[in-house]
């Protein structure tokens, strides 16, 4: 996170440890203990496969490039087209020349759907509230694989859910703490 300047990504109060809001949307970035949280659960090992779901800003995905490195590879999603161009013109000018040389690439689509071309993915990280973690996420995990999720309703009552797939399928669902996040929704 040190090498990922926030403010390349969000220009207003890029140093302060709350969410922003995203101009012309109705997202935000997370904060950076949000963020930090994330990547501390997830962590991927040099060389995985990542993939972003609500990417927004792109902050996230950047983090996770430098983790993964030069094998690894990082998807980040958003529904949102204006958002997926602000995420890719982010990324270009914080790794413009990438340093890393490892493959990022930034989809439009749902993302509750995953992004199966890429599948299966070692790390999943969700930026919204769901209902309920979509099956598709799952189906696209590793074995072994890890997800972090927010589920609950939108101003309701939310917290983080880390879900692994072991090296034989097992599903295993730890409910964390608790969130509030925009919700995981059509475009
Ligand atoms: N993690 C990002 C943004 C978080 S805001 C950051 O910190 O910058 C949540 C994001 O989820 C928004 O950008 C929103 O457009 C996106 N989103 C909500 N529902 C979605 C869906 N069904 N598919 C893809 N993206 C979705």
């Amino acid at each position: 996170m040190l090498e990922t300047d926030r403010a390349l990504y969000i220009r207003q109060n890029p140093y302060e440890d709350s969410p922003q809001p995203i101009p012309n949307s109705r997202a935000t970035i997370s904060a950076p203990h949000m963020h930090a949280l994330s990547l501390c659960e997830l962590l991927p090992e040099p060389g995985a496969s990542v993939l972003d779901v609500g990417c927004g800003t792109g902050y996230l995905v950047s983090c996770f490039a430098r983790l993964v490195g030069v094998q690894g590879i990082v998807v980040g999603i958003d529904h949102i087209p204006t958002l997926t161009d602000l995420a890719r013109s982010n990324i270009a000018s914080d790794l413009g020349v990438r340093e890393t040389g490892g493959k990022i690439e930034i989809v439009t689509g749902d993302g509750r759907l995953g992004y199966p071309a890429a599948a299966p993915y070692d790390a999943i990280h969700v930026g919204a509230a769901a209902p309920r973690v979509p099956d598709a996420l799952i189906d696209q995990l590793k074995m072994p694989g890890k997800m972090y999720i927010p589920l609950g309703e939108a101003g309701g009552d939310q917290h983080m859910w880390v879900v692994t797939k072991d090296r034989t399928g097992k599903i295993t669902k730890k409910k964390t703490i608790g969130v509030r996040y925009v919700p995981l929704t059509d475009a």
